[in-house]
């Protein structure tokens, strides 16, 4: 008889979207005029960069005769001429110095955060912020490091971390050992980012505790502080203890062609059950050469384009648009006398709902009284209760709109 694997019937169904679509559906039927303005989407709207679209033309072509035609990228981790664009360009004009080898390209950060778990044993201990990018946790509980759901839909067994005001949406190390710990900065949803001093607090707690740090650095491309650290590895003793995850996505516009990578230090130890040190990176390179094919050489050259001096100029201007989306609403919104978060060094702005009034309720009024769209922060976790987020990714004329109906709300 086959069995079901039982974890995935703990995972709560995947409520946020489904409902926010679900309830945009609703109010569209009954008002089929009103025109509705989404600042929910995690989505980019801008299309590729020129560099990108002439550089894949050309890759194209390359695939289309005999002599240049390319099959199955055989080193299994991504061409070196992408990993060397990334070494330099990422890591090395930071000051942070990263061997080719240590680079792994994949189709994303979604499944790269997903599936890195899976080289680890069952038996660790998780720890997330709340709220969080789902993906950590659905995944953790998929592997069956977890117990079932509780009915605010936190797991047991999971460390929840809450991302609040008060500790300006950075959790602190918890004061227990844990042994896998999710970190996003730039914050997805909250629009947070850590300092140096605050990430190497994490860094310290790794190291005395031997634990891991998943590092999500997909909104890397959108700080705009210059003491913000983009890699963990700005930090000492990181790459002992740290993974860091990349993604072209938000950075080039990438959502719908699929290009990230992520580093797994040479210096990165994981533990048998006696105690025994085992290097981490040959895992992963076993692990990702076993379960991926690679990503097409077209997609690729796409991704090196992004590093190149016109790739690196256009890029920017597109990410300079959406911050300035991000500031309008910010500015906006803190004149209407809301109080936000976020938007400054990342795409999400965190708006905090009136008193008395909560995610979903506030869902509803912007919705039905301006046909706006934005996200209950409690879909990303109890703390973000009393939230709302929204995303500076849609079009200038929209935010404007946007933001003209929010004041007659
Ligand atoms: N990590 C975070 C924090 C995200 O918010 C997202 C997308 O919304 C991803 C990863 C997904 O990245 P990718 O498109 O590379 O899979």
């Amino acid at each position: 008889m086959i069995r079901v694997n039982e974890n995935f019937l703990k995972l709560r169904a995947g409520y946020l979207f489904p409902e926010i679509g679900r309830r945009v559906r609703v109010f569209k039927q009954e008002h089929p005029q009103a025109r509705v303005i989404s600042m929910g989407i995690g989505d980019v709207t801008q299309p590729l960069a020129p560099a990108v679209i002439e550089a894949m033309h050309r890759a194209v072509d390359e695939m289309g005769r005999r002599e240049t035609f390319r099959g199955y990228d055989d080193t299994g981790v991504g061409y070196e001429f992408l990993r060397k664009a990334i070494v330099d360009n990422d890591f090395g004009q930071r000051g942070v110095s990263i061997d080719l080898d240590e680079v792994f390209v994949s189709d994303g950060t979604k499944p790269d955060t997903g599936n890195m778990q899976e080289i680890f044993g069952v038996e660790n201990v998780v720890a997330v912020a709340d709220p969080v990018y789902p993906v950590y946790v659905d995944t953790n509980v998929m592997a069956g490091r977890t117990g079932e759901a509780s009915d605010e839909g936190q797991y047991a067994g999971i460390v929840y971390m809450p991302a609040t005001a008060e500790n300006g949406f950075v959790p602190s190390p918890p004061d227990k050992p844990v042994d896998m710990v999710y970190l996003c900065f730039p914050n997805n949803p909250t629009g947070s980012v850590a300092t140096k001093d605050e990430l190497a607090k994490w860094v310290a707690y790794a190291r005395e505790h031997k634990a891991v740090i998943f590092f999500d650095a997909a909104y890397e491309a959108y700080i705009s502080d210059p003491a913000i650290p983009h890699s963990i590895y700005e930090i000492e003793g990181a790459k002992e203890v740290a993974v860091e995850f990349r993604s072209c996505s938000k950075t080039a516009g990438f959502t719908g062609v699929r290009c990230a990578y992520s580093i797994v230090p040479k210096q990165l130890k994981a533990y048998t059950r006696d105690g025994r040190a085992v290097d981490v990176g040959p895992i992963w390179k076993r692990r990702h050469c076993t379960k991926f094919n690679g990503v097409s050489y077209i997609t690729q050259v796409g991704a090196a384009a992004i590093y190149s001096p016109q790739g690196k100029k256009q890029v920017r201007q597109t990410i300079d648009g959406y911050m300035v989306n991000a500031a309008r609403i910010c500015e906006g919104l803190t004149k209407l006398g809301y109080k936000v978060y976020g938007g400054v060094n990342a795409p999400y702005i965190w708006l905090q709902t009136p008193k008395g009034v909560g995610s979903w309720q506030f869902f509803d009024r912007l919705l039905n009284e301006v046909h706006v769209v934005c996200t209950p922060g409690a879909g990303f976790g109890p703390a973000g209760e009393g939230y709302v987020r929204l995303t500076a990714f849609g079009l200038p004329e929209n935010v404007k709109e946007a933001l003209d109906r929010l004041a007659r709300l």
